[in-house]
């Protein structure tokens, strides 16, 4: 297995690579999804130079920054967030990705301390349509923002979503095409918008072809997951 260092770089050339293929000048930015990795491979990583990672559970998100907490690192919640949750995960956390209803917002802005910078927020948007995942329907976005909006413990930065692992890569582009399109609508709305996060190990130069202006990697950084 190559050392942390060697995947992180082989990783962001691939980021790169893609970004320029799709024609763009700007930015796509790595979020490192750490699910189920330990604390160790958490610094390992972070020695070589990343910064921002990825969590899915909350409970195993703090257990982490305990162990790291000498490091400074910026903390993503990007699974499903419960209700009873929100208190932690607004003191615990940097960014949630996950926002898709009016209740989870209100707890995230109530339980942010106003001591501290205001919580990044991306509204999930359950893009394919899927009975079985979290995420707003597309028509919800406006409403969901214009809430978000109203608190000053909170920051509007935009979108993501999960296109459905099993869909054809024609179908996934119309997924990540018609993302591209709300995200931009919804840009020309809010000043504080600038982060489309989509892509994974299996999309993700797909992703930025489509807009994506931050990826969320777990498999192809760490390896293949427990
Ligand atoms: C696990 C996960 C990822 C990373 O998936 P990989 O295929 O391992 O890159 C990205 N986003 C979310 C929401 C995840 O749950």
């Amino acid at each position: 297995m190559p050392s942390p260092r060697h995947r992180l770089d082989a990783l962001l050339q691939r980021i790169n690579t893609a970004t320029r293929a799709a024609g763009r000048s700007d930015h796509v930015s790595l979020l490192a999804v750490s699910k189920t990795q330990s604390a160790d491979a958490i610094r390992a990583l972070a020695g070589a130079g990343q910064q921002a990672f990825g969590e899915n559970y909350v409970q195993e998100a703090i257990a982490k920054q305990a162990a790291l907490h000498d490091l400074t690192l910026q903390w993503h919640l990007i699974g499903h967030l419960q209700s009873n949750k929100a208190r932690e995960a607004a003191q615990h956390f940097d960014w949630v990705h996950s926002v898709d209803r009016a209740s989870v917002i209100d707890a995230l802005a109530r339980h942010r301390p106003d001591t501290r910078a205001p919580l990044n927020l991306l509204i999930q948007v359950n893009i394919d349509a899927e009975d079985s995942k979290s995420g707003c329907r597309p028509e919800a976005i406006d409403e969901l923002a214009a809430r978000i909006a109203q608190h000053g413990t909170l920051c509007l930065r935009g979108l993501m979503a999960i296109p459905t692992p099993e869909h054809h890569p024609q179908q996934r582009a119309d997924s990540f095409s018609r993302m591209q399109k709300a995200f931009v609508a919804l840009r020309s709305t809010y000043s504080s918008i600038d982060t489309l996060s989509m892509g994974m190990s299996a999309d993700f130069e797909q992703a930025i072809s489509y807009g994506a202006t931050m990826v969320r990697i777990g498999t192809a950084l760490f390896g293949p997951r427990e």
